[in-house]
């Protein structure tokens, strides 16, 4: 039985379609340029690098390059967030219908995800938002970061979903005992590592309720 949900924010709650995350990796890349000098024919390959080695760019120039990761941050989440995302009303809806309390489990800022909860129209449905500085800058899948939230929420883990478009941050809810749900958004290799770990496959956000429905939460 499901007692809590948490939801990826990025590419989970809204489509990658949507361009939002594209701005804001673009901002990341002109970071390494402008701040960190990093050739910009070097960057791409270097985030790919550490994507694999550290789960974010911002762990790895954290841990590489000690970078300021609030300056970090500050820098990329400096977008207008709601030129992205219109207000979701089939999305608050489909919340509304879920009966478990949810929370926001992101490698983002609070105050970023806030904006993103705001503009979709969907603040209200979320309690607590644990966010990048909530884990201590270890981004998903890094364990430690989801000991933190266990340890946080009013359930044990094997009450708890889990639903996230990088299949990778999966595992190690799962391992915790979670109940794992994958949004295969993109046809990204890279997102489905990982993927044999969820106990459920969707295409979109809406479907949850779908799944909810069948009695399968
Ligand atoms: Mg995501």
């Amino acid at each position: 039985m499901i007692k809590h949900i948490l939801f990826d924010l990025d590419d989970t709650l809204y489509p990658t379609s949507a361009g939002l995350m594209h701005a804001i990796s673009a901002r990341m890349s002109e970071y390494m340029v402008t701040r960190l000098g990093i050739p910009a024919e070097d960057v791409d390959r270097q985030r790919r690098d550490y994507w694999s080695r550290y789960g974010t760019t911002l762990r790895g120039l954290y841990v590489e390059r000690h970078i300021d990761p609030q300056d970090f941050l500050d820098f990329v989440h400096d977008v207008r967030v709601e030129r992205y995302l219109p207000p979701d009303a089939r999305l608050e809806a489909m919340l509304a219908r879920l009966p478990q309390p949810k929370s926001i489990f992101t490698n983002a800022s609070a105050k970023y995800a806030h904006a993103v909860l705001r503009a979709l129209g969907i603040e209200k449905h979320f309690g607590a938002i644990f966010d990048i500085v909530f884990v201590e800058y270890h981004s998903k899948p890094a364990p430690s970061a989801y000991d933190k939230v266990v340890a946080a929420l009013p359930v044990r883990a094997d009450e708890c979903l889990m639903i996230d478009d990088a299949a990778r941050n999966l595992v190690p809810a799962k391992r915790l005992g979670m109940k794992t749900m994958w949004l295969k958004g993109s046809a990204d290799a890279l997102l489905a590592e990982g993927s044999e770990c969820a106990d459920f496959t969707i295409k979109t956000i809406y479907e949850v309720a779908e799944v909810s429905m069948r009695g399968e939460l």
